[in-house]
């Protein structure tokens, strides 16, 4: 079959793999008919990601149609069309149990914080992903959830992660009625966000990222306020301004950054100009949310060595929530919000590319050229 080859930093390519086998009871097979490229991707794509091994296939934003199914597996057919979350998750552990499960004990025994995540390194469990032809999903009487026949596949495909996400950031922000959020990035996931956050009744929302393409299309499709922060003085400044010096209710990082919190602008010597912010965004949310505000943090970092302005935090009384979007938990009411039209995922999806074309759909989202907000591959 074919499938996404990662080569090391910055090179990706198609090739021909063995077909996925059935390794224990509850795995199933899913013949991949959606697969997303993520911002998370592009850490791995970067070389940020500790133990990224050159070889293996990276995707967790993918849906298809189940081939196989093991012995107890009992909760999908062949036949079905199926969005699988990114996570990989037993829905047995103590960590399942209660609905975290982005952060599984099974699916991922040796590390500490995260679960298993499909195609994310072996930090992640060292699972291969869905940018391929098949993918085998462990677990598949958990995770992988029947799409209702009358959902679009684009949107579907992005209720895999994308959606969830945006969702959590605003949820774990505490969003009040009336409240002042302002979300820092304007990849998918704060444009997603700054949709979700109206769902929580936000009064004002605001998304500051410099790519100025980035900032026309969240201005349009979440009718909200949005701002280049290459032509502010300060962005805290300006937010501190804006909300008559209180600053905001919430902040959200929707950006990430990586172990050491700055690297992402320099990387085996090239300049990484569109990641120029990394961990600049959490200090900016840090500084610019008022005393006693919420900080949610749904950008990806490394897992140690990260500096915030701890300072600040305890002075001002901030709260800070982050993880790992728990897609499962939240999944049944995005269905409900899509399928009522409250929420367009597809929307974001600018660019279509057969799975041969892996390589350049990488360089086209890593160095967002072509006004790329949101790639799919199809197999
Ligand atoms: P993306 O790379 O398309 O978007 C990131 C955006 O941030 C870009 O538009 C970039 O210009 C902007 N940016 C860079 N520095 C900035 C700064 N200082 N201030 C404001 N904006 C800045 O990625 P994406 O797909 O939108 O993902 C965003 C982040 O969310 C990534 O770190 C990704 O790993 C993470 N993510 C987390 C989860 C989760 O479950 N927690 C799931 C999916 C993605
Ligand atoms: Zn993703």
């Amino acid at each position: 079959m074919l499938a996404m080859n990662y080569r090391g930093p910055f090179r990706v390519r198609t090739d021909e793999k063995p077909y996925p086998k059935i390794l224990h009871p509850e795995d199933a097979i899913v013949r991949v008919t959606r697969s997303c490229i993520c911002g998370s991707d592009l850490h791995l794509y970067h070389g940020l990601v500790p133990d990224t091994r050159v070889g293996s296939t990276f995707g967790h934003e993918f849906i298809g149609i189940v081939e196989e199914v093991g012995s107890q597996v009992t909760e999908i057919q062949v036949g079905d069309h199926v969005l699988v979350p990114f996570n990989i998750a037993c829905g047995k552990c103590a960590f399942c149990k209660q609905e975290l499960y982005g952060n599984c004990h099974e699916s991922n025994p040796e590390a500490t914080a995260v679960g298993g995540i499909f195609g994310y390194s072996h930090t992640a469990g060292g699972y291969d992903g869905g940018q391929a032809e098949y993918v085998r999903v462990p677990y598949a009487n958990v995770g992988p959830t029947r799409i209702p026949p009358e959902m679009d596949p684009d949107d579907a495909v992005l209720l895999a992660d994308v959606v969830p996400t945006a969702y959590q950031a605003a949820e774990m922000g505490g969003i009040k009625k009336g409240d002042t959020v302002v979300i820092f990035g304007a990849g998918p996931i704060g444009i997603m966000t700054a949709k979700c956050a109206w769902l929580f009744g936000a009064g004002r929302v605001i998304v500051i990222d410099h790519l100025e393409y980035r900032l026309e299309f969240v201005k349009n499709y979440a009718q909200c306020e949005a701002y280049n922060f290459r032509s502010m003085e300060d962005p805290v400044l300006f937010i501190k301004k804006t909300t008559d010096w209180f600053g905001a209710d919430v902040c959200i990082d929707a950006v990430g950054g990586d172990a050491a919190g700055n690297a992402m602008q320099t990387i085996t010597g090239r300049k990484l100009l569109l990641q120029a912010g990394s961990a600049t965004a959490l200090h900016w949310a840090i500084n610019s949310v008022k005393k006693g505000g919420i900080v949610s943090i749904v950008g990806v970092y490394g897992p140690t060595d990260n500096l915030i302005p701890i300072g600040n935090v305890v002075n001002k009384g901030i709260t800070i929530r982050a993880n790992q979007a728990s897609v499962k938990r939240v999944l049944p009411k995005l269905i409900d919000h899509v399928m009522a039209g409250r929420l367009n995922p597809k929307g974001i999806i600018t660019h279509r590319l057969p799975l041969e074309e892996v390589s350049d759909a990488y360089r086209m989202f890593s160095s967002k050229l072509d006004n790329c907000i949101k790639p799919v591959l199809i197999p």
